[in-house]
């Protein structure tokens, strides 16, 4: 990944005038892994009348409470806060500022969740000033379309799959992506769930396996024996997150890439996680990792381990927005496409991307391209 030269640009001041924390939520809620249910946006005001918008990918309730809590004492503070007032387009010196403020309570988990909507809103804030999209920012010749793989959960029985994969093998994706339950306690079902996905995609479609960190490291090695012969292209999160001495165990027995690193915030973390854990795919959230901002160091530091990072994003059009635009200044683009069916997956945002041959093509609209749709917003708002 290659960035411009730090992080602050030469223009006049820009005064944040106002942050707000948009929390949406599906009026019925399943159980299921699915972060689509409910999500919560950073829309950052200046007084330039520039606006930026950002995603939060966390406990939306205990993230809008760290953008918004008042001040009451030294370090006792929410983010709008701590940056109100402050230069919208020097984003060095509001991060420092940031992680400063939130030093009582962070700076990993979830203040650096609510860091990352502020981070995203201020370099969609940056590319409208200078008339660029995100991406040329990052890179002078980032790509202007980026591979996207669909993801959903696995449906609950392997005929339910191969439907599933069927769908998008007609629709034209060329990678996909099936996880979580039930994928986990049963092996043969494990199994049998990973055959269906690979007959109805065929051999020419990546299938990519998230194991929802269902097993330990034995467990996760007998399951590559079973799954070798489907030609999986990455077995994501076998393991519990943070447990790098099992991830340094399966990656380097796996026949299969191993991917990991969504829950993370810090950069510390991941480099455990890359140098000792030795996986193959880093998957940064950008809306939990410190935004753009803080996925550019994970990046820098995939490059020192050889592991390719590639954005986790199962949120709303404004995650993916940001994970396209990074993910297109990278060395081998690709991105993850959320196909699941909440609304606010699906119409949150307006943007001009559009996914065609298996990749979504970018718009030259500056910043991160994309507004929100203010009748999902008055229908979803909590
Ligand atoms: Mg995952």
């Amino acid at each position: 990944m290659v960035w411009t030269d730090g992080l602050t640009t030469e223009s006049c001041f820009m005064k944040i005038t106002d942050v707000e924390a948009i929390h949406l939520r599906l009026p019925k809620i399943v159980e299921a892994a699915d972060g689509t249910q409910d999500c919560l946006i950073v829309r950052v005001q200046t007084d330039a009348g520039i606006v930026g918008l950002g995603e939060v990918v966390s406990c939306s309730y205990v993230g809008k409470a760290v953008i918004e809590a008042p001040r009451s004492a030294p370090f006792r503070h929410g983010l709008a806060a701590i940056v109100t007032g402050m230069d919208a387009l020097d984003l060095d010196a509001i991060h420092n500022a940031m992680i400063q403020g939130v030093s009582w309570y962070g700076p990993g988990g979830v203040a650096r969740h609510a860091m990352s909507g502020v981070d995203m809103a201020l370099w969609d804030i940056r590319g409208k000033v200078e008339g660029k999209p995100v991406r040329k920012l990052l890179r002078e010749d980032a790509a202007d379309a980026v591979p996207a793989y669909a993801s959903v959960l696995w449906p609950e029985r392997p005929e339910l799959v191969r439907e599933s994969a069927e769908q998008f093998t007609a629709q034209g994706y060329r990678a996909v992506k099936y996880g979580w339950a039930p994928m986990g306690p049963d092996a043969a079902l494990d199994e049998a769930l990973v055959a269906a996905a690979r007959e109805a995609l065929g051999p020419d479609v990546n299938l990519m396996v998230d194991a929802g960190r269902a097993w330990d490291a034995e467990t996760a090695l007998g399951r590559v024996a079973r799954f070798e012969k489907y030609n999986v292209f990455w077995l994501e999160e076998p393991l519990h997150p943070f447990d790098v001495k099992g991830y340094r165990d399966v990656s380097t027995q796996s026949s299969i890439p191993i991917a990991g690193g969504e829950a993370m915030t810090l950069v510390g973390e991941y480099a455990d996680l890359l140098h000792n854990g030795k996986i193959h795919f880093v998957q940064p959230d950008l809306g939990r990792v410190g935004g753009i901002t803080g996925a550019l160091a994970i990046a820098r530091l995939a490059n020192e381990t050889g592991a390719r990072a590639v954005p986790h994003a199962y949120g709303t059009g404004v995650l993916l927005a940001a994970s396209a635009q990074w993910a297109a200044a990278s060395e081998q683009p690709l991105t993850e496409y959320t196909r699941a069916p909440s609304p606010l997956a699906r119409n949150l945002a307006r943007h001009g991307m559009a996914f065609r041959d298996g990749a979504l093509c970018l718009t030259d609209d500056p910043g991160l391209g994309m507004a929100l749709d203010e009748d999902v917003v008055a229908k979803f708002r909590v």
